[in-house]
């Protein structure tokens, strides 16, 4: 089995607008000419994913999404296609996140038509999954985490658009799948789970997902805790909120990845 990679991804959310996206991607196109030995990402807000993907043309730094609808095209007023997103030039999409499981209300079975519609589009999909600090505390922590990937990780045989893979009659694969262990309490709060249980629940994932699937831990990575959070066994990477938002914040995670 080939070494996994680690992928530092950034995940703007809903924040910048042209000027300080486009100076924020500049900065960071010109930090990755440097060495640094992960793969790198950002999803930018739909509006700027032109001018971000045009400032990161020809860097080490791919383009992707932070959600896209199910649908090819069609009357969805304010939504946006897997296929548009791959015509803007990303490669990933983010799908799943809490923000957008708690915030708007999807359901597993909505990431599920997601992931299916991202790999359609030739899109890697992020997808995320984490509980509550009330599921945590009550120990539920695992079993929340192993109902969203059975629920979301589509099965049986889906189109892989232009992704270059291997035999996917299953279902996923771990060339068009990634996972983000986003506890929601640690999201943007300042708290992190211990060593120990980010270790345990990664491993809890590897167990339910396809052979060599990247897991990344996400919830206030930042300078400080990055080193430490990305030398665990099992973490592949980091999704990076807050802190993808500052370049040498950004830059300091990704070389954290040695
Ligand atoms: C996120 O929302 O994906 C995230 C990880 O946010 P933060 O790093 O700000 O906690």
């Amino acid at each position: 089995m080939p070494e996994r990679k680690r992928l530092v991804a950034g995940n703007w959310k809903m924040n910048g607008l042209r000027a300080d996206g486009i100076s924020l991607a500049r900065a960071l196109a010109a930090r990755a000419a440097e060495p640094h030995a992960c793969d790198l990402l950002i999803c930018p807000p739909a509006t700027l994913l032109a001018a971000v993907g045009e400032a990161l043309a020809g860097s080490a730094i791919a383009l992707g999404g932070e959600d896209c609808h199910a649908a090819p095209s069609g009357a969805f007023t304010g939504s946006i296609s897997a296929e548009m997103l791959k015509d803007a030039g990303c490669s990933h999409v983010i799908l799943g996140h809490s923000e957008r499981r708690q915030g708007c209300g999807e359901s597993d079975a909505d990431v599920r038509a997601k992931i299916a519609a991202a790999w359609r589009a030739g899109l890697v999909a992020i997808l995320c999954v984490g509980e509550t600090g009330a599921e945590r505390a009550a120990g539920r922590a695992v079993e929340i985490v192993a109902a969203q990937l059975a629920g979301s990780i589509p099965t049986g045989s889906i189109p892989t658009g232009s992704i270059p893979t291997g035999s996917n009659a299953d279902g996923a694969d771990a060339a068009r799948l990634i996972v983000a262990y986003e506890p929601i309490w640690a999201i943007g709060t300042g708290l992190v789970p211990t060593s120990a249980d980010i270790v345990a629940i990664h491993a809890a994932i590897r167990g339910r997902i396809p052979a060599g699937t990247r897991i990344l831990y996400g919830g206030s990575v930042n300078p400080k805790n990055a080193a430490e959070i990305l030398a665990l066994a099992e973490v592949d990477g980091a999704l990076v909120g807050g802190a993808s938002l500052k370049a040498e914040d950004f830059w300091a995670i990704a070389r954290a990845c040695r």
